[in-house]
């Protein structure tokens, strides 16, 4: 059985792609550390940005931090297992690659059937970014894995596509007050709703204070620009317009509508895989993306579609 064969793999130290809500993860045994190692080197990610840990079960993840915040445990018992990620002070067993030799570690509890299952019959955490090459489009099916890791993984385990489609939020809790680091697949109302008001960090162009935040990432491989009204986008055959909401039926190039309904669940659910549709599209020179409302799941695209808009500076 193939979940059998993961179990395996993981064991013996070698990296699996593996679904869950947010995203297609690149996973590995997470207190390995040649297994942390050989996700750095298939993503070609750098060392400073530290992975997040997977487990089955708020327990088992708690079991790793240092201490547990009382706010940790009241959004562990409300978005766990879900698109969450916290981050705590770390026990001396987590390894440093994992956590990049930062004093903390990152830690989640996916909710999607096929982690789930992968992560009990393991039995043990798992690291799992995101199964693309480092700074470009996260895959969300298992196709798209494929297509950006090919041979370099063994098993790529298809749970369908993911029903989320952003990475999930993460927040630190090892301060006196919650930080936000990434907006993701829980919005920060929701979060604020349990801690009250949460600080929000700012991405950096070089090496990040606060990992995870640089400022250029999801890269398509196309020049992507970003627009606040769809009357700003050239009206021309190779324009590929990602949109939201009505679209006009007399634009003459390529449109990928993220949610015809305006939905932002809906939105962040297609996201990844019509931002790669564009950029493979051999029809379209360039993107042109329309910025969202910036609330809920919006805020976790935008953020997304600025980072991935930005040049690298050199
Ligand atoms: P991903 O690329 O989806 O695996 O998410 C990893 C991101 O989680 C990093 O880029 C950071 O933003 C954040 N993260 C993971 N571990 C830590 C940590 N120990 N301290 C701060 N942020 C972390
Ligand atoms: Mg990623």
């Amino acid at each position: 059985m193939t979940l059998t064969r993961a179990v395996e793999l993981l064991r013996q130290g070698q990296v699996i792609g593996l679904p869950t809500e947010t995203v297609y993860g690149l996973a590995g045994d997470g207190l390995n550390p040649a297994a942390l190692a050989r996700i750095f080197e298939i993503k070609q990610r750098p060392l400073f940005d530290p992975l997040i840990l997977h487990f089955a079960e708020a327990e088992a993840a708690f079991s790793l931090a240092a201490t547990v915040p009382p706010q940790a445990r009241q959004l562990a018992e409300r978005f766990w297992p879900g698109p969450l990620t916290l981050v705590l002070a770390k026990k001396e067993i987590v390894p440093d690659l994992a956590t990049s030799g930062l004093p903390n570690v990152a830690l989640r509890v996916p909710v999607h059937p096929v982690a789930q299952a992968l992560l009990r019959a393991f039995g043990g955490p798992l690291a799992a970014p995101s199964a693309n090459r480092f700074g470009r489009i996260s895959p969300t099916d298992a196709a798209a894995v494929h297509t950006e890791l090919g041979d370099a993984v063994p098993l790529i385990l298809d749970g369908g596509p993911c029903n989320v489609g952003v990475e999930s939020t993460v927040l630190d809790l090892s301060g006196e007050k919650p930080v936000l680091l990434r907006a993701g697949g829980i919005s920060l109302e929701e979060i604020e709703s349990i801690t009250g008001p949460v600080e929000r960090a700012q991405p950096v162009d070089a090496r990040p204070q606060s990992p995870g935040q640089l400022k250029h990432h999801y890269a398509p491989r196309k020049p992507l620009h970003l627009v606040n009204e769809p009357g700003e986008i050239p009206v021309r055959p190779d324009s590929a317009w990602l949109a939201f909401g009505p679209v006009s039926d007399s634009f003459p190039g390529i449109v990928a509508n993220l949610s015809p309904s305006s939905d932002l669940r809906e939105a962040a659910a297609h996201f990844f895989r019509m931002m790669r549709s564009l950029d493979d599209d051999p029809r379209t020179q360039a993107i042109y993306a329309q910025l969202l409302p910036n609330c809920d799941l919006g805020r976790a695209i935008n953020e997304r579609l600025d980072r991935a808009s930005a040049r690298v500076e050199t």
